[in-house]
């Protein structure tokens, strides 16, 4: 049986503390979830007060997706007919095929909350919902507190789900919004649920008591046709109930199909390219995608998986795209490094000796702090440097680059740049907003006269992130840069413990990245992997 995927990581999952989301990484972030298989991409609330929201929806209908985009939103305010609501009106305006509107269940929040009659909260329900079907929406229903709510009136609490049944919804969303429900109390809840609504229902749940992904599995082996959860977990307070865990289980252990056994392959790589765009720490011991999830130290248990690998897994780590790591006599990443590698080098084997080289120069790399994840473009440099079919186009002789801050007024940077393109020697003076941005403005202006293609580079971001350092030796950053030229999205990635340098590095990486991309379609010798 096929549950379907509802993915809020663009919308719950952005309301965790310590994430924000521009516009382009909500895009990057789409495009990638898309290519996950999951059914459903929330992408916000799309209200008034909230112009980025109303913009991503506006972009994301042109990203031609096949997963269906959703927008998010409450039902109209109390004092509003449905016509002359602007929330639903916004709601309308996002263009979506299908919107996620929530209402309240939960007694306490009809009367003191929306301050409303009980009678009143129904009516707004339904007629919200028949409003948003009569513009042609396909309506799911999150019922907001329902367990709470069912707690504290059962019988009220189903008149609401009835009321948006009534209204037209195509699936009711039982939310546990405080994440405060037993695994086994939810069971029972949802099996008195069952007995009255006369259409499918779905499930959202948060991790607050720690059995969010219990609760998900649960429900959908009660009935459940739908799963809402977020990539990491990431949500607020202790976040949303985990894709990365409820979509193995569900595939790998209770016979449903949710992304396909295929795709899951990609799961690992997905949360890692999650954590890097969140720009936060990738939990090394999530469940199945965790770095540590394969990773055995202990001697008996080395030995017993040299043996037999499931005498210490639960699963084998290759379904979901992570992989087994022996920690004292480290033998990992082959089967990895050939996957990336296929991407431009469609035809290479594991045992190519190219595979151990790259593999030794990651791991090299890894240790000073490089991560590739989300740097698809220094990747795939590197590899081809290490392969010798690769050479740079212009070097670098020496930069510098000088601050200046007076007073209250902004700060002005200036950078000169000095580089080789080919035994010629450039030499170029830019101003910037910054240092990183004058430097960038240097260099361009150097290559540009060149190699006329950059001008069609421009940056789409650029993260900073301190790396943690040992006692007594500096802290380094890692800088993660992302490019476009209009037809592909690449990332690139420096490391020093100077920021400038580091950006330096990503940033020369870039160019050379499109450079290469260029002489390859040039030349017809096949493409990057980006390209
Ligand atoms: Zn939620």
């Amino acid at each position: 049986m096929r549950i379907a995927v509802y993915d809020s990581t663009l919308r719950d999952g952005a309301q965790a503390e310590g994430i924000s989301y521009s516009l382009e990484d909500k895009l990057l972030i789409a495009r990638r979830l898309d290519a996950l298989g999951v059914d459903y991409i929330e992408g916000g609330w799309p209200n008034p007060t909230n112009p980025k929201d109303l913009a991503f929806f506006q972009e994301a209908g042109k990203l031609g997706l096949r997963a269906t985009v959703t927008a998010f939103g409450s039902t109209r305010r109390a004092t509003n007919s449905p016509e002359k609501d602007e929330t639903l009106a916004t709601l309308i305006k996002a263009g979506t095929e299908s919107i996620a509107l929530f209402g309240k269940s939960w007694t306490l929040h009809a009367t003191e909350i929306l301050r409303t009659t009980l009678a009143g909260n129904l009516e707004l329900i339904e007629d919200s919902v028949a409003h948003l079907v009569a513009h042609g929406r396909e309506v799911i229903y999150d019922a907001e507190h329902f367990f709470d709510g069912y707690k504290a009136d059962a019988d009220y609490a189903l008149q609401t789900l009835l009321a948006a049944e009534r209204g037209g919804a195509r699936v009711l969303v039982l939310c546990d919004t405080n994440g405060g429900t037993l695994t086994s109390e939810m069971g029972r809840i949802i099996q008195k649920v069952k007995e009255h609504i006369g259409i499918p229902f779905g499930i959202h749940a948060h991790n607050d008591s720690g059995v969010g992904v219990a609760n998900s599995l649960l429900a959908v082996e009660m009935g459940a046709v739908q799963v809402q959860g977020t990539f990491n977990g990431y949500g607020e307070r202790c976040g949303n109930a985990n894709l990365c865990a409820i979509l193995p289980n569900l595939e790998l252990k209770m016979g449903y199909e949710t992304i396909g056994r295929e795709k899951l392959q990609g799961l690992k790589g997905f949360s890692r390219f999650l954590s890097e765009v969140a720009n936060v720490y990738h939990d090394h011991r999530q469940p199945f995608i965790g770095e540590s999830a394969f990773a055995h130290k202990g001697g008996a248990h080395v030995d017993g998986v040299m043996k037999v690998a499931h005498s210490f897994e639960h699963i084998e780590p290759e379904a979901v795209g992570n992989e087994r790591r022996f920690l004292v006599s480290d033998q990992s990443g082959g089967a990895t490094i050939v996957n990336k590698l296929r991407r431009f080098l469609p035809d290479i084997e594991k045992k190519n000796p190219l595979v151990g080289q790259i593999l030794e120069r990651v791991k090299q790399l890894e240790h000073q702090g490089y991560q590739f994840e989300a740097a698809e473009g220094s990747f795939e440099l590197m590899a081809r440097r290490v392969q010798g079919t690769y050479e740079d186009l212009f070097t670098l002789i020496n930069f510098r680059t000088i601050n200046r801050k007076t007073g209250n007024e902004a700060e002005d940077a200036e950078a000169i740049v000095k580089i080789d393109v080919d035994g010629a020697e450039f030499h170029t003076v830019a101003s910037g907003d910054g240092p990183v941005n004058a430097l960038d403005q240097a260099l361009r202006k150097g290559l540009e006269q060149k190699f006329p293609s950059l001008m069609q580079v421009h940056l789409e971001d650029y993260k900073v992130r301190v790396l943690t350092s040992g006692d007594g030796t500096a802290a380094k950053v890692r800088v993660l840069i992302e490019s476009s030229d209009g037809r592909d999205v690449w990332g690139t990635v420096g490391v020093s413990e100077n920021v400038i340098e580091a950006s330096w590095i990503a940033l020369a990486d870039s160019l050379h990245y499109k450079l290469l991309k260029d002489a390859l379609e040039a030349a017809g010798e096949g493409q990057t992997a980006t390209g």
